[in-house]
């Protein structure tokens, strides 16, 4: 399997609070001097991509916080390496800077949204903005970040009754809806009995719109099952990361925005390569750990790993 996909996290703040991500945490974020500078960043996927990633994934924190975001994709999208640059956000600011991260090169963007309802979106993220972030799904249509992917995380009691809602949008926007499985991640949060395998969410996808089949497109790469409902303008899709273990298919890097590079979600082992850059390493030592990073990815899996809590917010889901 090619390593070749790398997510930066370009911060750890967020305008919203779900309660399956920082949950109830007296959150304490990275002091402005320790978050990676435009540069830094630039730098780190300039080298990664002469080691062979591919694929950059810009997520957070919410990365339409950090100010001139913009022109953080217009640099990554003028490495060559670089083949596919992709932004994963909540939508509240996407209505505003869907036209400016387009122009400045950005192809396809994914949307989190958990229900489709608005007091209980409210609930799960803190905040009554839902009406703002289904304007940012419509301008990210048309302005063509296609396909818009939307993603769902769907907690027992919470927002199980949003499954045939949310699935819904494929019927008639052309988005890809996909159920990702919680992931309890610590004590904060919520528990681990509100997980609902994506089994029992197609169930409930099947119950009220009939069989789904697969798609004729071929848009399956990465860990998603990709299904339509009949006549539907875009698919439905399965990512089961805790009903299902995909480590031999896990071609990520995740890259923090304080700077250090996780080879696992699952495990606290990282590397710390913002003291490197900012010690003034040159270029060839600085790929050296990049090379040794890529080479151990594979000694990382979740059935391996220590099982101690961690943060989505602070390394980028
Ligand atoms: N703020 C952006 C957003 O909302 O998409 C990017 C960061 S967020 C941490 C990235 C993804 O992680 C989101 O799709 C979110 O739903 C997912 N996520 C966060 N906590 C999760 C958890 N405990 N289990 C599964 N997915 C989670």
């Amino acid at each position: 399997m090619a390593i070749d996909y790398l997510r930066v996290s370009v911060t750890d703040r967020c305008n919203l609070r779900c309660i399956y991500c920082y949950g109830m945490q007296e959150c304490s974020f990275i002091s402005r001097s320790e978050v990676l500078r435009f540069e830094e960043i630039e730098r780190i996927v300039r080298l990664f991509g002469e080691c062979g990633i591919r694929k950059v994934r810009l997520t957070g924190g919410e990365p339409l916080v950090r100010r001139n975001i913009s022109q953080l994709v217009r640099k990554l999208v003028a490495i060559d390496d670089i083949n596919e640059l992709t932004l994963t956000t909540n939508g509240v600011l996407l209505d505003e800077m869907a036209e400016e991260l387009k122009a400045a090169g950005l192809k396809r963007i994914n949307i989190s949204v958990d229900s489709a309802q608005k007091g209980n979106y409210r609930d799960i993220t803190g905040f009554d903005l839902l009406e703002k972030v289904t304007q940012g799904i419509h301008k990210a249509i048309q302005v063509g970040l296609a396909p818009v992917k939307i993603n769902s995380v769907i907690l027992k009691g919470v927002n199980e009754s949003q499954i045939p809602a949310l699935a819904k949008l494929s019927i008639h926007l052309p988005v890809s809806v996909r159920f990702i499985e919680y992931c309890p991640t610590n004590r904060h949060t919520r528990p681990a009995s509100d997980f609902i395998p994506n089994s029992q969410v197609r169930k409930a996808i099947e119950d009220k719109f009939g069989a789904l089949s697969p798609t004729v497109d071929g848009d399956s790469n990465g860990p998603a099952v990709n299904l339509r409902i009949k006549n539907a303008a875009g698919t439905v899709g399965f990512i089961s990361g805790r009903s299902s273990i995909f480590c031999q298919s896990c071609n990520r890097l995740r890259l923090t925005s304080d700077g250090m590079i996780k080879p696992c979600l699952y495990s606290s082992h990282h590397y710390d390569i913002k003291s490197l850059i900012r010690s003034g390493c040159g270029d060839g030592k600085i790929k050296e750990l990049m090379k040794k990073i890529l080479s151990e990815k594979g000694d990382f899996t979740k059935l391996t790993s220590s099982g101690e809590e961690f943060s989505m917010w602070n390394i980028g889901g």
